[in-house]
């Protein structure tokens, strides 16, 4: 492997020192596999690995209805699911999932319409992806190989907060499966009528950083820990608030005066180099304005709570913690600016619009996941996943048309098992 990076220097000094850890002496967190919580005995893992697929079923019942209702407008509470054909409600055991659907052997019990297999699959498809992350994260060296890190072993300034041991994976893997049914549900959307619904795409942009700092989100790349602490000859750390403040109001504001003058070039761009068969409204703009808007908001919102963690929390946990936070932000702008650009460009390159702007807004949030360098390896592997695809189809000529939201799912959950390896194999030594 590379040489030690600072980060892990620093923490290492720290916790021999207890100059910043306050006489706390544990083992280093953030390497791979060494996790201080003791493993469950196995017949624990299966049974907890059991319960969450379980559980997963019943998650992909409820998302099922949810991307089915939430594209029609329709509540995804009430009413109770019942058969589109005849209107017959379904009745407790109906609704239990995979084994209702076998029971009435794929048809309503009333009318006998066929109720497809996707839901099924749906189902089974859940179950399996919930028993999967709750077993990496439960036990993050159950899987060989390059998997072996990443966002799923829990967050290092929780395990640097004193709180009980099993919050760490409890924590993320709530946060994890949350981000995959997430994206299960925004990528099935998308691929049936083609939008991303703001409430979705919004709404984890709001959430994206608390879910973030659940989980391990600096896999990828490194963080300059001199922004955090001034270390001296000896090692002693002290955390340096003023310094990373004005790092990350710097970096923030720079990037949210840039998104403002965006708006400017959005017209000029749209305005002028749109195909004529493609008409660029004022109402267009006006949606991509409020957009841009609401970003600006929320990444206003976590800089100032990114702020009161660096000034408030003593200790190793809150510098830590800052930093998380800090790599949430930056990746959600980094997700937020590589593919607005890439889309700006095209636009002017193609004569057409080479933008979804749907795929900025969701790509964004993933980035507070993989962090500034991870959420650009996101981008890259859905970009070659959908050349990749499309040169298949081109070949078998089918005509359909795939959009890019589910490809930056795939990139995403790509970039998360596989970034960590392959930035530290070939781009880490090059930047060093
Ligand atoms: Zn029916």
């Amino acid at each position: 492997m590379a040489a030690a990076s600072p980060t892990r220097n620093w923490l290492q000094a720290a916790s021999r020192t207890g100059t910043v850890s306050q006489g706390e002496n544990l083992p280093w967190p953030l390497a791979p596999g060494s996790s201080r919580l003791a493993l469950p005995a196995m017949s624990d893992l299966a049974i907890a690995v059991a319960i969450a697929g379980v559980f997963g079923t019943l998650i992909g019942s409820f998302l099922n209805v949810v991307t089915w209702r939430m594209p029609r407008n329709q509540s995804v509470v009430t009413p109770p699911s019942r058969c589109p054909v005849c209107g017959t409600g379904l009745s407790w055991w109906e609704n239990l999932p995979v084994i209702g659907w076998l029971a009435l052997r794929g048809h309503c019990r009333h009318c006998d319409t066929a109720i497809h297999p996707r839901y099924l699959l749906m189902e089974l498809a859940v179950g399996a992806l919930t028993a999967g992350v709750v077993l990496l994260c439960l036990d993050p060296v159950a899987v060989p190989g390059v998997l072996g890190h990443g966002p799923w072993q829990g967050a290092p300034w929780l395990m640097k907060s004193g709180w009980p041991g099993w919050l760490v994976p409890a924590l993320s893997a709530s946060a994890l499966l949350t981000l995959v049914w997430y994206l299960l549900v925004a990528s099935i959307i998308d691929l049936e009528h083609t939008i991303i619904p703001d409430e979705l795409s919004k709404g984890m942009q709001l959430i994206a950083p608390v879910l973030a700092v659940c989980t391990y989100n600096c896999a990828i790349g490194t963080f300059p820990i001199d922004w955090l602490v001034r270390i001296n000859e000896i090692g002693h750390a002290t955390p340096t608030p003023g310094v990373f403040s004005l790092w990350l109001v710097g970096i923030v504001g720079g990037a949210a005066l840039l998104l403002w003058l965006s708006e400017a070039c959005l017209r000029l761009v749209y305005e002028r180099y749109m195909a004529p068969n493609e008409p660029w409204t004022p109402d267009d703009t006006r949606g991509v304005v409020v957009g841009v808007r609401w970003f600006q908001t929320v990444i206003a919102l976590w800089t100032v709570l990114t702020l009161i963690v660096a000034w408030s929390l003593p200790g190793v946990a809150g510098v830590i913690l800052a930093m998380q936070l800090a790599l949430a932000v930056f990746g959600m702008l980094a997700g937020w600016w590589s593919l607005y650009l890439v889309g700006l460009i095209g636009t002017v390159a193609f004569r057409r619009n080479a933008m979804g702007f749907g795929d900025v807004k969701l790509l964004a949030p993933l980035g507070a996941f993989l962090g500034p360098f991870g959420v650009l390896y996101a981008l890259a592997f859905a970009s070659v996943l959908g050349s990749v695809i499309g040169i298949v189809l081109l070949a078998l000529r089918r005509t359909v048309q795939i959009p890019f939201g589910p490809y930056l799912a795939l990139g995403a959950i790509a970039a998360m098992a596989l970034a960590p390896a392959v930035h530290a194999r070939l781009l880490a030594p090059l930047l060093n």
